[in-house]
């Protein structure tokens, strides 16, 4: 496995491989690998002839409140697990080499990028959508690996493959949970135990509600939502939303396939987590 931080020597590999007829896989991550990034490199490796990680902590994605600074950069551990997971290049970028002071270019995914965590987190999505654009290009990948997890990232993502001719496809992987239900996230180091404990009531809720879904209306499945998330001590809700699977619109009487995507906050702690439901046959 070799580490590269410089995006033109990435670049260069990338395009010798493709000469010589591998093909790509990109994992994009910031770092702090759990499990969750685990099952994205485990497919790379079975579909792709390279699996490259990139390791970046974007700061164009994070609003001037957000957790930048403190966001956890564990370098090492993170190598050791890549070699260990079969990766054979990650690629760790400095920020003056993605976002030099003289960049001007940027990729917006208009409306998708202003719903759910994008009206809380503004350009956090313009953000996203940009460094992502930058990643395809330099690792020339064939297939990118994005955990439903971030949903809405998901769809931004695919919509901009789509509507910039990126050649590389999108793969979408499932959320992986803790045993107790709770979404892995770097994000979760920060929990304390007891905000660990409040916070496996956002999955919990989420789960009962797909067995709303089969059989009541969509009103009664949010607000059952709402008033069991209100109910964690110490929780404040950014969104609880239900969309279409496919395009992240508000879902109605019709919708048979939806997430529900919801945005809490467990104390000084935002935790984002979603769920698909689907109707029962013949509803
Ligand atoms: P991050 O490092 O948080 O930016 O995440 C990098 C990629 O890993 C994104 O595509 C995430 O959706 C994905 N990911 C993060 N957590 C999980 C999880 N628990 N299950 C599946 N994918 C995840």
């Amino acid at each position: 496995m070799k580490v590269i931080k410089n995006a033109s020597q990435m670049q260069k590999i990338a395009l010798k491989h493709i000469r010589d007829g591998d093909e790509i896989g990109l994992v994009p991550t910031m770092g702090a690998l759990h499990e969750g990034h685990i099952s994205l490199i485990a497919k790379s490796v079975k579909n792709d002839d390279i699996t490259i990680v990139s390791i970046f902590i974007n700061p164009v994605q994070f609003g001037p409140n957000e957790d930048y600074l403190k966001y956890p950069r564990p370098a090492k551990k993170d190598k050791e697990i890549c070699k260990k997971n079969h990766v054979d290049y990650v690629f760790m970028p400095s920020v003056n080499d993605m976002l030099p002071a003289d960049h001007k270019t940027f990729v917006e995914v208009k409306t998708l990028q202003d719903i759910l965590c994008g009206s809380f987190r503004i350009n956090h999505f313009r953000g996203v959508a940009t460094v992502v654009a930058k990643l395809f290009n330099i690792s020339c990948a064939d297939r990118a690996y994005f955990g439903m997890k971030d949903f809405q990232q998901l769809r931004i993502i695919e919509k901009m493959g789509k509507d910039l001719n990126f050649k590389t496809k999108i793969i979408p992987c499932s959320i992986v949970r803790e045993r107790n239900g709770l979404a892995l996230s770097s994000r979760n180091s920060y929990l304390s135990a007891e905000g660990k404990k409040r916070s496996l009531n956002i999955s919990k809720t989420l789960k009962e509600a797909v067995e709303d879904f089969k059989r009541k209306d969509l009103n009664f499945v949010r607000k059952t939502v709402v008033n069991k998330l209100k109910k964690i001590p110490g929780s404040e809700i950014d969104y609880t939303e239900i969309v279409n699977f496919d395009d992240l619109s508000p879902a109605d009487k019709n919708t048979k396939k939806a997430v529900f995507a919801v945005a809490v906050w467990i104390g000084k702690i935002r935790l984002i987590d979603n769920i698909v439901m689907i109707k029962d046959k013949g509803r």
